[in-house]
């Protein structure tokens, strides 16, 4: 698609100089068919337009001389055109015209057409005349023309005369100056011989005429110039050559004018067509151009754009601002040259354009010109891109994490609102500041270094913890990120912070509360364990120094259950907390301390040390045990039994530390609490021995080793037997018979007690059944069985105890279950439901070893238990001491009160025996009467006794 000047079309070309005196035709140079002629060709010829159109002028009888008609064809179908020649034409009413003819050649679609124009046109009556009227009207033209005009005379070629023009193309100074010279003008200025040669043939030839449109000549002065060239032989009628005369045109003023024309033109309509922005140009609101852009940007064709009134493409709701602007404009205010708009395509489109207008001459008229662009994709993009930003900007300020950009001297060029708050600033400029000194920034500065070195290596850092400085000096903990956001010179960093101070605080917590103790924020078993680990292996590295070793105190509070039991859980763990405290602030504090267990404390040195400091501590630590605790207004002795052993190479592990330290306590312990003992071979030996029980009690159990022996029950004041009870022996197949005392313990830790228990219950239910078949009345009311704890609190024992009574086909209230006050050490009300599910099965219930612990007294009022035994402690100085006899009174008297049967254990003296009658007890088991008896042992007993 070409650019559209409605001027351009050849067949409306003349009618453009409808104004021009000059003749115009325009040609098609094919044929030389006319195609249009002006005004003034219609006048001069007396012929119309529309008679000529579509014919040749020989057709229509326009030349005069048909000579001079084919050398003008000639010329124009050899040559780009024809330059000023004298013609003659036929004119109107039969006159004779003449005039001067220009022809040039031009090109329209793919067709090429000649533009002629007849200037100075004079009309005659005689042919003769008129050319010599006309030579004559060109006197002064000829003198003062731009061109050159020469006239030579035949052969010779002697000047006969010339204008000024002619002679300074040919680089004379004058006129005068080229008549002096002997050359042939100018025909010895032709640069190419062969030239020269053309024009004397032409010139000699029929036609007698040349024209050359472009022919290079030689100066004067040497210099080179380009020049067209026509010339005729003039003849006179008989056709006699009366000279040469010719013109000649410099062209090299034309041709740097017509050059820089037409490639102006050409550059403009290369820019135009190619552009890529619409350009239009509008006269009077109406489009009269439209480049290939433009069209494209609206969706028409050419044709359908041009002539269309342009605001039929603006969107009617932005008339507005096209009135406003034309407002703007008569009101002689600056115009706004460019300016947005909505233009509506031929799909009904609407696409947002920037127009930049200016008013231009077109035609000779007010036009205005503009470029268009279509920015709706750019609008689009710009809006999305804001979108975008907004929305980051959002992001990065709502973001709980802090986001902050750094340059690569740690300048801070950004922070969001979380950073702000981190650091404890509402403005950012503070901000800025205190970040310009990053010795605030990190709490440590060290670590800013180690950053910065690692950011230089690697460029990026991602999630490491750091601790940073708040504004008002505390300390918080971040997750720090940094990565190269715009490398080069000015390299900039983008980063996050992100406040984990809470996350490391309940990190540490967990890991606290994973390796302390809640109540006493001690090191808890496992960590004091994994200590004493970690220094046994350090000491095994060293060279074996058996003088120096690690030592361990493992302090086991006495008596801290009666604390518990009578002042309750609470009182019992502030009591642990003010000793852990005490013993913390008095002792060493390079000592490891640590809650071991429930009263246990366990304490090892940190380093290696003599025995001498491992006694002088445990002296130390019971000095500062000897002084009263202060709890709930009670005043509480609580002291400790300390074992102590020593860690040498030679242990493996740090568990049979403890295990002799646990001896060693358990020696103190029987040694009398609150002292502390050493661990020595002899305890270890001692606790060998207590294994080897422990493997004997699984054996013995398995194969019946256990027997059950009765102690008489009887009636102190009548000596006759009223019960049994039942105690267990072991038959050690080497160690012999072996008594409660050296096994029981063991067993209960074990966990076999239970067993041994079951099995002499069910021995004697059975044995009762045997006594009752055997001796009648005379057989004991009663047979008491010891249940353990461990046993009391089994699930399914009433179960399995009411099977063995019904096995055995004896009464439920002849057997009597002995429980110790510890029953009450766990939780009071299962304990009180366990008793009375006990009661429910029919036995009798007694408190064994009564006065020594403590029991609730509560746990008497609703019947459960039928009978105390007072404990051998309080039988065994009853004699002697005062005290003891007081509280055996008091005893009785409660067991009076409450119905309880009543039995005292330990009797062994006939003196006893006559106090306990005195003081209200009428039971009682003991030497003085029988020990524990083997089966038959009893029954012999029971005869001698009952059957007197
Ligand atoms: P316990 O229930 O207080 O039993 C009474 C203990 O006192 C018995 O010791 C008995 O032989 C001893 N004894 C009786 N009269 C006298 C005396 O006049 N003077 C002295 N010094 N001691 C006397 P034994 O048989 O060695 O039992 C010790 C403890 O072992 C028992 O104390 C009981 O708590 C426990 N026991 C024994 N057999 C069993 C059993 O089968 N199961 C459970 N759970 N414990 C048992
Ligand atoms: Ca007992
Ligand atoms: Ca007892």
């Amino acid at each position: 698609m070409s650019t559209q000047f409605e001027t351009l079309n050849p067949t409306r070309l003349a009618r453009c100089f409808n104004v021009s005196q000059a003749m115009i035709m325009v040609v098609r140079s094919a044929d030389l068919i006319l195609v249009d002629v002006n005004t003034a060709f219609e006048a001069f010829t007396g012929l119309s337009r529309d008679l000529v159109l579509g014919k040749k002028p020989s057709d229509v009888g326009l030349w005069q001389d048909d000579q001079q008609r084919r050398a003008i064809a000639a010329q124009l179908s050899g040559n780009n055109g024809v330059a000023q020649t004298v013609v003659s034409f036929h004119a109107r009413e039969g006159k004779f015209g003449h005039g001067n003819l220009f022809a040039e050649r031009f090109e329209f679609g793919d067709q090429s057409y000649f533009l002629a124009s007849m200037q100075r046109v004079v009309l005659n009556d005689e042919p003769m005349l008129a050319l010599e009227a006309s030579l004559d009207s060109y006197a002064s033209f000829f003198q003062d023309s731009d061109e050159g005009f020469f006239r030579i005379w035949p052969k010779q070629g002697g000047i006969i005369a010339a204008n000024e023009k002619f002679a300074s193309t040919l680089g004379y100074a004058s006129v005068s100056e080229l008549m002096e010279t002997s050359r042939i003008m100018p025909l010895n200025h032709f640069l190419k011989p062969e030239d020269q040669l053309a024009m004397v043939d032409a010139v000699y030839s029929d036609t007698g005429k040349f024209f050359t449109p472009r022919v290079e000549l030689v100066r004067q002065d040497q210099q080179r110039v380009w020049a067209s060239i026509s010339a005729r032989a003039v003849r006179d009628r008989d056709s006699r050559m009366l000279f040469i005369e010719g013109r000649l045109t410099d062209l090299s003023i034309l041709d740097a004018a017509n050059a820089k024309v037409a490639h102006i033109e050409e550059q403009h309509r290369l820019v135009v067509d190619n552009a890529s922005m619409g350009v239009f140009v509008t006269i009077e609101d109406t489009i009269k151009l439209a480049n290939p852009a433009m069209c494209k940007m609206l969706g028409y064709e050419s044709a359908d754009l041009i002539g269309r009134r342009y605001l039929d493409f603006i969107l009617p709701e932005d008339y507005q601002l096209m009135a406003k602007r034309t407002t703007a404009r008569g009101n002689g205010e600056r115009l706004e040259k460019d300016y947005e708009v909505r233009a509506i395509r031929k799909d009904s489109d609407v696409r947002w354009v920037s127009v930049r207008a200016e008013a231009i001459q077109f035609d000779g008229k007010a036009a205005i010109t503009g470029s268009v662009r279509d920015i709706t994709d750019e609008r689009a993009a710009a809006e999305r891109l804001a979108q975008a930003e907004t929305r980051y900007r959002n992001l990065f300020e709502n973001a709980s994490m802090g986001l902050f950009l750094v340059d690569k001297n740690g300048i801070l060029l950004e922070a969001n609102r979380t950073i702000l708050k981190l650091f404890g600033f509402e403005d950012s400029l503070q901000l800025r500041e205190y970040f310009n000194d990053f010795s605030h920034v990190f709490a440590d500065a060290t670590e800013r270094l180690r950053f910065t070195e690692a950011l230089e290596m690697q460029l990026t850092l991602q999630d490491v913890e750091a601790r940073m400085m708040h504004r008002n000096g505390h300390e918080f903990w971040v997750l720090l990120s940094l990565r190269v956001a715009e490398s080069g010179a000015n390299s900039i960093f983008e980063g996050s912070l992100q406040d984990v101070s809470a996350r490391r605080i309940a990190e540490r917590q967990l890991k606290f509360q994973a390796n302390h103790d809640n109540l006493t924020r001690l090191p808890n078993r496992q960590r004091f364990e994994t200590m004493l680990g970690e220094f046994l292996t350090r000491l095994r590295l060293q060279p074996f120094t058996p003088e120096l070793s690690h030592w361990v105190w493992l302090l086991d509070l006495d008596g801290f259950k009666v604390v518990n039991d009578s002042l309750g859980h609470a009182a019992g763990d502030e009591l642990l907390v003010l000793i852990a405290d005490r013993l913390v602030k008095e002792l060493p504090e390079t000592l490891v301390f640590s809650r071991y267990g429930g009263d246990e404390f366990a304490l090892t040195t940190r380093d290696v040390e003599t025995e001498g400091y491992a006694i002088n501590l445990a002296e130390s630590a019971l000095r500062s045990l000897s002084r009263p605790f202060l709890v709930r207004g009670h005043q509480i002795f609580a002291t400790a039994s300390i074992g102590i052993s020593k860690m040498d190479a030679s242990y493996k592990d740090p568990q049979h530390v403890m295990r002799d330290a646990d001896t060693a306590m358990y020696r103190a312990k029987s040694l009398g609490k609150n002292r502390y003992e050493v661990f020595d071979t002899d305890m270890h030996l001692a606790a060998q021995e207590r294994l080897q029980i422990e493997t004997d009690l699984r054996f013995g159990l398995d194969r019946d080793e256990f027997v059950t022996y009765y102690q008489p029950i009887v009636d102190l004041r009548s000596g006759r037997i009223v019960g049994a009870e039942a105690l267990t022996r072991w038959k050690h197949p080497i160690r012999g018979l072996l008594l409660p005392g050296v096994f029981i313990k063991i067993a209960e830790e074990s966990g076999l007690l239970l067993s041994i228990d079951l099995l002499m219950m069910d021995e004697a239910c059975k044995q009762m059944a045997i006594w009752q078949r055997e001796f009648k009345d005379q057989a004991p009311q009663t047979v008491s069985v010891n249940v353990s704890d461990r046993l009391f609190a089994a699930p399914g024992f009433s179960g399995s105890l009411a099977d063995l009574i019904r096995n055995a086909g004896i009464s439920p209230s002849c057997l009597q279950l002995e429980v110790t006050e510890t029953v009450f050490r766990g939780d009071f009300n299962e304990t009180v439901a366990i008793l009375r599910e006990l009661k429910s099965t029919g036995v009798r219930l007694l408190v064994d070893d009564f006065g020594t612990g403590y029991s609730s007294l509560v746990s008497f009022t609703d019947a459960a238990f039928d009978g105390l035994k007072i404990d051998r402690g309080f039988v065994i100085d009853i004699e002697t001491n005062e005290r003891n006899r007081a509280l055996v009174k008091t005893i009785c008297q409660f067991a009076r009160d409450l119905n309880l049967s009543l039995v005292s254990e330990g009797v062994e003296s006939f003196k006893q025996t006559e106090i306990l009658i005195e003081l209200g007890c009428d039971l009682g088991q003991g030497f003085r009467y029988a020990p524990a008896l083997s089966a038959e042992a009893f029954a012999a007993r029971l005869k001698s006794t009952n059957f007197r």
